[in-house]
């Protein structure tokens, strides 16, 4: 339902929990988010309202980092429970992924995921998603490219934004038939399914178009197809009030 990506100097976690609240208006069922730090990836989700999600950030800290992503969830494919919230990772936790959206050919890639030996912890249609990226990625060497291999798999709607543990600088996004607006900061950058989540930071947005990918890094942003041409990256000034 919701969707905050962050890379860039503050905490990402700070960012991508205020960004989510300015989504909460959207209505959501379950939260969560996910950080690169140390080499790793870590993350926390929970069903139920964002305080619920904050609580288990107090109670059991992340490590600290400056690339991330967060989701506020409105369940289509398995109920609002902890385990159905997003990210959703691969099995080896490198990879995580947030979605909006519905992939309508899951049950067909998740049959096949789970003949390859991986095993789906959850209901949703989401998780494919990740134990692609992980197959397609398996050192964090070009997500965007794991990410466009991906795409080209998935039917449906989906906004989606990813990292990869190995790629600490880099947040991954693509979208068909479902919004993603790039937030284009001073050495930072945000990804969000709507303005609002960021605007605080920045006034420069970048819309993605239909069927594309971004790449995001907090000083460089890259647009292409699902086919890997480029596409050009026109920042816009968001210029509605953001009391609102
Ligand atoms: N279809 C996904 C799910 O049920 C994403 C829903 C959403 O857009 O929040 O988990």
């Amino acid at each position: 339902c919701g969707i905050v990506g962050y890379v860039g100097r503050q905490p990402a976690l700070d960012v991508i929990v205020a960004g989510l609240k300015r989504l909460e208006y959207r209505g959501y069922d379950s939260a969560g988010v996910a950080v690169l730090a140390d080499g790793g990836l870590a993350s926390a989700r929970r069903a139920g309202k964002l305080v619920n999600l904050e609580k288990e950030l107090a109670d059991r800290p992340l490590p600290a980092g400056t690339t991330g992503i967060g989701h506020t969830r409105w369940a289509t494919h398995g109920g609002p429970t902890d385990a159905n919230a997003h990210p959703h990772l691969d099995n080896a936790g490198r990879v995580a992924v947030v979605h909006n959206g519905i992939i309508e050919n899951f049950a067909a890639l998740r049959a096949e995921l789970a003949a390859r030996g991986h095993q789906l912890g959850s209901d949703t249609d989401t998780e494919v998603v990740a134990h692609l990226l992980a197959e397609s990625c398996p050192s964090g060497g070009d997500l965007a490219a794991a990410m466009r291999l991906v795409c080209r798999r998935l039917e449906g709607a989906f906004t989606l934004v990813a990292v990869h543990a190995d790629a600490p600088d880099v947040v991954v996004g693509a979208r068909r038939n479902s919004p993603l607006v790039v937030g284009v900061g001073a050495d930072e950058a945000f990804l969000a399914s709507d303005v609002s989540a960021f605007i605080e930071h920045t006034r420069s947005a970048v819309e993605l178009g239909q069927d594309q990918i971004v790449e995001v890094r907090r000083d460089r942003i890259t647009v292409t197809d699902f086919d890997g041409a480029p596409a050009e990256v026109r920042p816009y000034h968001v210029d509605w009030d953001a009391s609102a």
